[in-house]
């Protein structure tokens, strides 16, 4: 399945998820503040209200009996008494005097008159359509038992305006806030979202093989962090792309030359009237190219496994049977050549290294160092320990380095002398492998030479002595 497919904008998520969080504690708040305000207004209203009923209630004990019409005398006293509605009742909460006249009679089941009727004052308020409606209740004690209760309604117009006002403003502040964390949310989304959708486009040009395409950073963020290390990304790939390809166009290059003369070879074979001696010189030459290409194939595929494979099955080995070996391998070229062969091994110098990995850095050193002597010459190979690292130096009486091409020896198919070189058989890959097996193995590679004199390669490996690494 494509990725766009399954794609969901993870960052569109976190804006939902915080605005409905926000929403939810604003919606909390604002019933909070409200229900809040609403009992402060009802507190205060509660005071005054209670105080009038007690009043009411005072002025009723007065009377010997609780009639209708001692009921209205008393109250006629209190002026000052103003509320949309009282009732007064007796103590079985039959009402015997109501203002709005519609309950005499009636028994009043309402829960404050129940519990003043227990001789508990009540007070209730609510809040409808811009009113509050409040409703209170106390009981009128006479020779120290009830005998009834007062009942009191108030609308307030007011105090229910001021409730209105609190709710609406409230709300006003709560969709204020909540219209900017919806703008913060879409910019934050947009603006996020733009930038990977940016990112996006670059890793698809990336994609398609265009590794010099670099992303453009914005800001400081994270994302900008995530840019940087894909263009850095994309500049290792360029690089490596660059070296693979020169690597593929030099080994063409090299595998040319040899393939060129033995198709020149065949051609004068095939061609020419020739006698057998030169005919056979000729099959010779082919076989010599032949082989040469065989090597160059084996050491580019050492290179290939080195590229791929860095890090080998390492083991504790002595150095010293490795250059023994090589000694004994190479003692028929060094004849050959007319190089005397010399080992100065004090130690066996233990290291963490794959076997074949030391054969090779040993054997391509020494071959070098027949290869490029002069005949009478010397090769001297020393192993010995310095501090904890194990030091062997391979050095040749032969035509040395010039200076210049001594930053060079290590790059892959660089031979100082070409002509040189191709007549001993060398494919400029030796020096290279050398090295990266060095550097794989946790060690160090330098040359110093004089010209005319000879060169040294000094290789240094940190010493693993078995009983140290216990
Ligand atoms: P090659 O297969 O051509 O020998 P190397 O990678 O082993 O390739 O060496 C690279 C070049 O370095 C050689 O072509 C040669 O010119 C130079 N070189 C290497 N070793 C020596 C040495 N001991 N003395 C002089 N020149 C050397």
């Amino acid at each position: 399945m494509p990725i766009s497919h399954r794609y969901r904008s993870s960052q569109f998520l976190y804006a939902m998820t915080y605005v409905a969080v926000t929403l939810a504690a604003l919606i909390f708040l604002n019933i909070y503040c409200f229900e809040v305000g609403k009992r402060m207004v009802y507190r205060n209203k509660e005071y005054a209200l209670l105080e009038k009923c007690q009043l009411a209630c005072d002025e009723l004990a007065q009377p010997e009996a609780l009639t209708p019409a001692a009921i209205a005398q008393s109250l006629a006293q209190l002026e000052s008494l103003t509320a949309s509605r009282l009732i007064v009742t007796d103590s079985a909460a039959t009402a015997l005097y109501d203002s709005a006249g519609e309950a005499v009679g009636k028994h009043i089941l309402l829960p404050e008159v129940l519990l003043a009727l227990e001789g508990e004052s009540r007070f209730d308020g609510s809040y409808q359509n811009r009113y509050v409606l409040c409703r209170c209740a106390a009981p009128i004690y006479k020779g120290g038992a009830i005998v009834g209760c007062v009942y009191m309604t108030e609308y307030d117009p007011v105090r229910g305006a001021l409730i209105h006002g609190l709710r609406v403003h409230i709300f006003q502040i709560t969709a204020a806030l909540e219209a900017i964390v919806i703008a913060f949310s879409v910019f934050y989304y947009t603006r996020f979202s733009r930038k990977i959708g940016r990112i996006m486009d670059s890793m698809r040009i990336i994609q398609s093989g265009d590794y010099s395409h670099k992303v453009v950073a914005e800001g400081n963020d994270e994302l900008a962090l995530l840019v940087q290390e894909i263009n850095d990304l994309t500049d290792q790939l360029q690089l490596s792309e660059a070296k693979r390809s020169r690597f593929v166009s030099d080994a063409s290059h090299e595998i040319k030359t040899p393939l060129a003369s033995i198709k020149l070879l065949t051609d004068s074979i095939l061609q020419n009237d020739m006698d057998r001696d030169t005919m056979l010189e000729f099959v010779a030459d082919i076989g010599n190219e032949a082989e040469r290409l065989n090597r160059m194939t084996e050491k580019l595929l050492t290179l290939t496994r080195i590229d791929s494979q860095p890090g080998g099955e390492q083991e504790i080995i002595p150095i010293l049977p490795t250059v023994e070996r090589v000694q004994r391998m190479l003692s028929p070229t060094a004849q050959a050549a007319g190089v005397r062969l010399r080992l100065e091994l004090a130690d066996p110098c233990p290291i963490l290294i794959e076997e074949d990995d030391l054969h090779q850095i040993i054997f391509n050193l020494m071959e070098n160092g027949i290869k490029y002597n002069i005949r009478g010459g010397t090769l001297t190979v020393c192993l010995r320990r310095e501090a904890d690292n194990a030091v062997l130096t391979v050095e040749d009486t032969g035509l040395g380095i010039p200076e210049d091409a001594r930053a060079h020896i290590f790059d892959r198919f660089y031979r100082v002398d070409k002509s040189r070189s191709r007549s001993t058989g060398g494919s400029g890959l030796g020096l290279s492998i050398v090295h990266a097996l060095v550097q794989n193995n946790g060690g160090t590679i330098t040359v110093s030479s004089e010209i005319g004199k000879g060169s040294r390669f000094t290789v240094i490996f940190p010493l693993f002595d078995t009983e140290a690494a216990l």
